[in-house]
């Protein structure tokens, strides 16, 4: 049973990755309204109410406009860690599951644990998939590379990686200073810099993942910088070169299929 990756919608005004095999389908995080949700899903063959789960990385409302509607409406649990569901308001005839950091369960042949990131959120979390034969982790929103985060990404055949902003957009562009700093803080977002930083990590180590570039930001960044800005340090350090592409915003964009 092949694994496979979708991005529904990835950027700071929302994000869906959608992770599916032969019978199984869950998301990591429901950042788009409902409506977009549900065509985008159906787009992509899956109804929402095929969902296992949807898993949450953290409560802002990029990664969780359409959660609660969507798991109200088609009986999806919740799936993310308690302060995390804590932290969305939801009424009680929303289901939910608690999983705890760390912790691995199983959605149909998928195990799925989860890690720690560093964010201000209320306990913020990446994942990691693992099919039969393959692996798929995600980390965005993250202001630090956490060794858990490196662990998880040396095994990852996907790697889907946060490329937030240009070092040099952010710091000229219009953001007010402690928006600035909030965004390069420990507990803010990745560079496209730190990004390229641990892909080259991966590649000096032999590791040959396929990498999506994910939650860019509007103002601070573009796809083509992000694109250019990995492939050419990526090129200038190690001397490699990896299948790497950038997660569009607004509508559905890459498709990986593992083995
Ligand atoms: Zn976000
Ligand atoms: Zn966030």
């Amino acid at each position: 049973m092949a694994l496979e990756a979708l991005s529904l919608a990835s950027g700071s005004s929302g994000n869906a990755i959608l992770v599916k095999d032969d019978t199984t389908a869950i998301l990591i995080d429901a950042g788009i309204g409902i409506r977009k949700l549900t065509a985008a899903l159906r787009y992509r063959g899956v109804d929402p109410s095929e969902l296992s789960a949807i898993l949450i990385t953290h409560e802002h409302s990029d990664h969780i406009t359409g959660a609660v509607r969507t798991a109200h409406r088609y009986g999806v649990p919740l799936v993310a860690n308690a302060p995390t569901l804590q932290a969305i308001r939801h009424s009680e005839n929303v289901p939910t599951q608690v999983m705890d950091v760390g912790e691995c369960i199983a959605f149909g042949g998928m195990q799925v644990r989860s890690f720690r990131v560093s964010h201000d959120a209320a306990c913020p979390v990446g994942y990691t998939i693992c099919g039969c034969k393959s692996t798929i982790t995600s980390v965005t929103d993250t202001g630090m590379l956490l060794p858990e985060i490196q662990e998880e990404a040396a095994n990852a055949d996907l790697l889907i990686l946060e490329s937030n902003y240009d070092e040099e957009m952010l710091i000229e562009g219009p953001y007010p200073y402690f928006l600035k700093y909030r965004i390069k803080s420990e507990n803010g977002h990745l560079s496209n810099d730190a990004a390229a930083g641990l892909i080259i990590d991966l590649a000096e180590s032999g590791r040959t993942p396929s990498v999506w570039l994910a939650h860019l930001s509007k103002t601070n960044n573009s796809p083509s910088i992000a694109l250019a800005t990995a492939q050419h340090l990526l090129w200038a350090y190690s001397g490699e070169h990896l299948n790497i592409s950038v997660a569009l915003r607004d509508i559905p964009s890459l498709h990986w299929i593992g083995n």
